[in-house]
């Protein structure tokens, strides 16, 4: 299908780009249009009015402030996958950024875009919950900041208000107590996920677990935070025991919905796997390499 007609403005800094918005409420933002594109062409969305921001240079900026990495909103998926400060101090991001769709929808598509977009099978919403993010957002009446967690909404809906944009987002850079993991089954590498985790975690110097949060991927309607994972893990040096409880504890109340991937409770194993390993990952347990590398 063709996109339904529309008109189609660049906004060459951020005020241009409030002003295009508030002028027509029918109005959308694109960045990389990897999302989008394809909503318009299936005509779930048919804005009066595209608002271009990619070429807003001021928003691609990675940069450390302080304890905290703030990675711009245009920031494209590629840029965090090689930027060698998401690696040194935010390597969880670098490592989901991999699992994003293919290297050319990596190259056009935006962090601050996939944040928008909120999908719950996306990997940069679960990776958020788990660093415990701040999403910084801006419009013509000033800036805001919201933690993932009340950011994310069901069924791709967020906290942004027409008008406003997601600037950057700022996540706690990692120091040497900082433990993460990373797990996803898709069909094919870059496809989206049936499921998969992220885990971000601390110890102490004796090893023992002071913090520990995880967000699950394609788990519900929308990004969805492993609730109540910590009870499991904090104080303890975590065993393989524990993060067998931390899994069960985390995706019991879990209904993903069933779909042509597999059933809900097929979905709900393949989540419970993915976050197991993720803990396995971070917390040095012994892993199991499951792909293939030769017949
Ligand atoms: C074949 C294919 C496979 C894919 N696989 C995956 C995958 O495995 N994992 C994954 O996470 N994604 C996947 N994607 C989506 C891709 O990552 C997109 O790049 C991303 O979701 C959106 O980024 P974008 O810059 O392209 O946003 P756009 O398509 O330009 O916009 C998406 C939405 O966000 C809004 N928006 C964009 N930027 C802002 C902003 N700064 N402030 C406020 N609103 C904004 C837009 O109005 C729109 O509603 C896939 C896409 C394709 C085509």
């Amino acid at each position: 299908m063709k996109p339904p007609p529309f008109d189609y403005a660049v906004a060459s800094d951020l005020n241009e780009a409030f002003a295009l918005l508030e002028a027509d409420e029918d109005a959308k933002v694109i960045a990389g249009g990897q999302s989008l594109i394809p909503l318009l062409s299936l005509r779930f969305a048919s804005p009066t009015l595209l608002v271009d921001i990619s070429r807003i240079r001021e928003l691609r900026a990675i940069r450390c402030v302080g304890e905290t990495l703030s990675i711009g909103a245009l920031a494209r998926h590629s840029d965090i996958e090689t930027d060698a400060a998401v690696a040194t101090y935010a390597p969880l991001l670098a490592a989901a950024a991999t699992w994003v769709a293919h290297p050319q929808i990596r190259n056009r598509g935006t962090f601050g875009g996939a944040i928008a977009h909120s999908d719950s099978a996306a990997e940069f919403p679960a990776v958020l919950l788990a660093m415990g993010a701040t999403i910084v957002t801006r419009s013509s009446a000033g800036e805001r900041r919201t933690a993932a967690r009340d950011f994310f909404g069901s069924h791709f809906q967020t906290s942004l208000q027409h008008g406003e944009l997601v600037t950057a987002v700022e996540v706690p850079g990692g120091d040497a107590g900082t433990r993460w993991g990373f797990s996803e089954f898709a069909r094919r590498k870059g496809d989206y996920a049936i499921g998969g985790a992220a885990v971000h975690a601390r110890v102490d110097a004796s090893g023992t677990c002071v913090a520990a949060s995880a967000g699950l991927i394609a788990a519900g309607p929308g990004p969805t935070p492993a609730d109540d994972l910590d009870l499991e893990l904090v104080g303890r040096r975590v065993t393989e025991d524990d993060a067998r409880r931390a899994v069960d504890r985390a995706t019991q109340g879990l209904t993903p919905e069933s779909n042509v991937h597999g059933s809900s409770e097929f979905r709900r194993a393949v989540i419970g796997e993915s976050l197991r390993r993720a803990l396995h990952q971070a917390f040095g347990l012994p892993t199991v390499d499951f792909r293939r590398t030769s017949a």
